[in-house]
């Protein structure tokens, strides 16, 4: 069995049902595990062929086997996945003579986090069920992940999910994904306001301790560690499919929060050859500028056409600096107290050097992004979102010649996105046909103001007290 400490050190070791359900250390800190389970070439040689929720179950098992049983294990995955619409659930799509496209949204909501969201939806409500236990599932969205979060919960047993959305403020597309979702343990409140105002009122609820208890209130963010290792499946199943032990892929991560990156390095350390991570980042580029200088320092967030990773601290580069700080928990504390005093940590030189054996990192600006979605037109007749585009854009640019194939994670689908997408090749994207009518569909949302008491007394009617 394998234990879970905090990357800060204080939280003890725990089980991965407490990781699970925690989500955030008490200490304020990530979970991760103690130890890695190591794979052979030869397990990962013997996963050759099997399909994704098969290679999914292997991979996982040694992580979870403390909570769930390989059978059931198993059987989550077969689920999980089961409603992915492509027979491959994650396709290789090749655009170039060695570059490669791992298309990651044939999930519901047509982008990757519903390869962690949706087994994770599966895995709570067993849990919970084993427990006893009723859980309130509280959210604030810009767009995208509130959506694959409803997706994963609705119609589960023993949750309810609870997610605001600034009012007017996101598209119609991202709006109706999760308004149209009908089932009765899904609650969407459009906030009279602005994001900063929806996270503010979820943090007033997390804070109002009789509230929260009340509710058994919850979060499915991306800091949970079954979200990371979730994602860690698709690297190892996308490197197989290549024939990759022979020949480790260069793997491109448009990344904002760290999450899928940080995931690709989880694959590397239990034994998956692969010769380059490299993170690809839009303007909002404090990762690339922490790889190129050591240096990981804040900067003002600016909004781009790549929204999704429209971020400025990484949540997820604690679990690097874990590592980075040789699993020292008081030493990734005290960087990261140095970074919320002053804006700014350094790691030494000798660290990032080591870094840069896996890690390359580099920044699009809105101008590549565009022309990398209309040069992947021209050379493949394939259409990709601009998350997407960043990730191929800085992938070509740094990968080296005769490195292994170029793969780039496609992470959202390019219907999602219509006007930049336009505007780089003049098509109209469709949605796919499970969504074709999501425009004629009936949406159900309260309107409320941005008002703790409107938004608690709203949850309070609507779940009735516990
Ligand atoms: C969330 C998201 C990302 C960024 O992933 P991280 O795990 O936060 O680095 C990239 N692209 C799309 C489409 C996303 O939804």
């Amino acid at each position: 069995m394998i234990a879970h400490v905090s990357t800060r050190g204080g939280a003890g070791r725990r089980s991965f049902e407490e990781v699970l359900l925690a989500g955030l250390a008490e200490d304020g800190g990530l979970f991760l595990p103690e130890s890695w389970p190591r794979f052979s070439r030869e397990a990962l040689a013997a996963m050759q062929g099997l399909s994704y929720a098969e290679t999914a179950c292997r991979i996982l098992l040694p992580f979870v086997e403390d909570c769930f049983e390989a059978a059931e294990l198993g059987e989550l995955c077969e689920t999980a996945y089961a409603g992915f619409d492509h027979a491959a659930t994650a396709p290789l799509v090749q655009i170039a003579a060695d570059d490669w496209l791992l298309e990651l949204f044939h999930g519901p909501t047509l982008a990757f986090k519903d390869f962690a969201l949706q087994l994770l939806g599966l895995m709570f409500e067993r849990v919970l069920a084993r427990r006893g236990r009723r859980i309130t599932i509280v959210g604030a969205t810009s767009g995208d992940t509130g959506s694959a979060a409803i997706h994963a919960v609705a119609g589960r047993a023993n949750m309810a999910i609870v997610v605001l959305h600034p009012h007017e403020r996101v598209s119609a597309v991202q709006r109706r994904q999760m308004t149209t979702v009908e089932a009765g343990n899904v609650f969407n409140i459009a906030v009279r306001g602005t994001f900063d105002d929806c996270q503010a009122l979820v943090k007033a609820m997390f804070a109002d301790t009789a509230f929260r208890r009340e509710f058994d209130l919850a979060a499915i963010n991306s800091i949970n560690w079954a979200r990371i290792l979730a994602q860690t499946v698709y690297y190892v199943f996308a490197a197989l499919r290549l024939g990759g032990l022979e020949r480790p892929p260069v793997f491109a991560v448009p990344t904002g929060n760290f999450g899928d990156v940080y995931a690709g390095y989880v694959a590397h350390r239990i034994g998956l050859p692969i010769r380059r991570l490299v993170v690809a980042t839009n303007r909002n580029d404090i990762l690339a500028r922490f790889f190129a200088t050591g240096v990981y320092r804040a900067g003002e967030v600016v909004p781009t056409v790549t929204p999704s990773m429209d971020i400025q601290v990484a949540s997820n580069f604690e679990r690097l600096l874990f590592a980075l700080e040789g699993g020292d928990g008081a030493r990734v504390r005290t960087k990261l107290e140095e970074f919320a005093r002053s804006g700014m940590l350094t790691v030494d030189s000798a660290e990032l050097a080591a870094l840069a054996e896996l890690f390359l990192a580099g920044r699009a600006t809105e101008e590549e992004t565009r022309a990398a979605i209309r040069a992947v037109w021209v050379e493949s007749g394939r259409v990709v979102d601009p998350h997407t585009a960043v990730g191929v854009h800085v992938g070509r640019r740094l990968r080296r010649p005769g490195e292994g194939p170029l793969v780039c994670l496609a992470t959202a689908h390019p219907a999602k996105f219509p006007e930049t997408v336009a505007e780089a090749t003049g098509r109209q994207e469709a949605l796919p046909p499970r969504l074709g009518d999501l425009m004629r569909r009936q949406e159900r949302f309260a309107v409320l103001d941005a008002d703790p008491a409107a938004i608690q007394g709203f949850i309070r009617e609507r779940l009735g007290r516990r």
